[in-house]
């Protein structure tokens, strides 16, 4: 979590969440050109940080106080867009950040938002479903008037479930009673206007994104994922499916793993073998004829695709110089430090960025609050192509301007930059130009 890593160092460079943000978006806005200074450093800043602070009677009795943030980046599209993290260790600094990459993974994606995140400082381990209600129920009143369907759209995030976003949509609509107010949160369930192919989205996209851009011929031997090999950290909601999707193309997975290690076997895992064995023994780890390996090791192994599913700051300069995957595909947010950006670029390691590889999940969130608000509820086939539409979209624009950068028409005096630097230059030229032409107030 982002406190751990911002009291963190790793003695070889700063994991700050802030640090890290700033870093990554000063080289993309250094190639962003003709843009006044100011306008630039406004578009760095969070637009608004709420910091709220309630009690809640807990099941024996006793009271306890909860912090809880909502962050709103950047409204210049439409409304802000982002989920909410339940976790002990969760910071305002680590929700601005993600609240921040929702705004440029959204303008990426061409999605009518604006990027927001929340995050509640609490052990959802520790709570009873009747104080996780409780508990959310007070959040959302506390943000009232923040939060709407045209305002800012809360999502699950880690710890938070369709159940808790069920407890917000029902606590909004108490509170906003005669509007038709399913569209205030996405990743509800399905029978309260959840939209068909959201749990999927994120893993699909992932695969959608890799393919796109295999497509394009920079990774000789390979136009499809159809025989490359695919090691993945983190057998959850978006490895998991990245795993089925992956293997249903031909791609060997090779290894995977959650919290409490991996495993490995060369000759391909059954992703539904692996799905079967975790759900009865809570881990992946002791599946037959499978060799154990530590999540460290998993992200260094000989493969041609590496995916990051679990957590931020995985990949970073201490072993940044031993992954040695083709591609690295982030489902995660934030897997791969700045300084190991560098790294991997120097030994031409492509990596296709979190804004763009992981951006299906927020794609049909988006489609989720379309249906909602014309009532309809479509099937898996439609949102999963609609959004494999968009991906492909996106990688097309990303991998266009790169290709610009290449062949000199827009030559940076520095280095050829990597993809995530070229995918931030568009999602931040996107949102600049959208303020300049609404026209900076008053
Ligand atoms: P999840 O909780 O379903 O799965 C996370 C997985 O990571 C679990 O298998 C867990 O055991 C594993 N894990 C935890 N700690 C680990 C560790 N130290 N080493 C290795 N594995 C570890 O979460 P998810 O929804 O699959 O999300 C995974 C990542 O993708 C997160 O970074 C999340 O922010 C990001 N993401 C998710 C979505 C989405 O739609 N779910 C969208 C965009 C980005």
């Amino acid at each position: 979590m982002g406190s751990k890593a911002s009291q963190t160092d790793n003695g070889i460079e700063n994991l700050d969440p802030i640090a890290i943000s700033e870093a990554q978006f000063d080289r993309a806005a250094r190639l962003v050109k003709g843009l006044k200074r100011g306008l630039v450093d406004f578009l760095k800043k969070p637009k608004r940080v709420n910091i709220v602070n309630f009690p809640v009677e807990m099941d024996d009795d006793s009271v306890q106080s909860f912090q809880g943030f909502r962050v709103q980046h950047n409204r210049v599209f439409g409304p802000s867009k982002g989920g909410i993290r339940y976790h002990p260790d969760v910071t305002m600094e680590e929700v601005i950040l993600l609240a921040e990459l929702m705004t440029w993974k959204c303008a990426l994606v061409n999605l009518p938002f604006g990027g927001a995140k929340g995050g509640l400082v609490c052990d959802p381990k520790q709570l009873s479903e009747r104080e996780l209600r409780r508990i959310t129920r007070r959040f959302t009143s506390e943000l009232f008037d923040e939060l709407g369907p045209h305002q800012d759209i809360p999502a699950p995030d880690l710890y938070t479930s369709e159940q808790t976003m069920a407890w917000i949509f029902d606590t909004y609509d108490k509170l906003h009673p005669g509007f038709n107010n399913r569209p205030v949160v996405t990743g509800k369930p399905i029978e309260m206007g959840g939209s068909y192919g959201r749990y999927e989205a994120t893993g699909n996209g992932c695969l959608f994104a890799t393919q796109r851009f295999l497509s394009k011929g920079l990774i000789p031997d390979y136009k499809d994922v159809a025989g490359m090999s695919v090691a993945i950290q983190g057998f959850g909601d978006v490895g998991a499916v990245a795993a089925h999707g992956f293997h249903r193309e031909g791609a060997r997975i090779v290894a995977v793993s959650d919290s409490k290690g991996g495993i490995y076997d060369e000759a391909g895992l059954d992703p539904a073998e692996v799905e079967a064995f975790k759900g009865e023994r809570g881990t992946v780890v002791g599946l037959a004829d499978t060799m154990t390996i530590t999540n460290e090791e998993l992200l260094e192994l000989d493969c041609d695709i590496l995916l990051p599913a679990a957590l931020g700051n995985q990949i970073h300069a201490g072993n940044a110089a031993n992954v040695k995957a083709r591609i690295v595909v982030e489902g995660a947010n934030n897997p791969t430090t700045p300084a190991a950006d560098r790294i991997l670029q120097e030994r031409k390691i492509h990596v296709l960025p979190d804004i763009l590889a992981n951006a299906g999940g927020v794609t049909v969130s988006y489609y989720e609050w379309v249906q909602n608000q014309i009532n309809e509820q479509w099937d898996y086939d439609t949102t999963t192509e609609k959004m494999r539409r968009k991906i492909h979209e996106a990688m097309d624009d990303v991998f266009d301007r790169w290709e610009a950068f290449v062949v000199g028409e827009e030559t940076p005096r520095n280095s050829l930059p990597d993809f995530r630097t070229v995918a931030l230059v568009i999602a931040i030229e996107r949102v600049a130009h959208a303020t300049l032409m609404r026209g900076i107030w008053p």
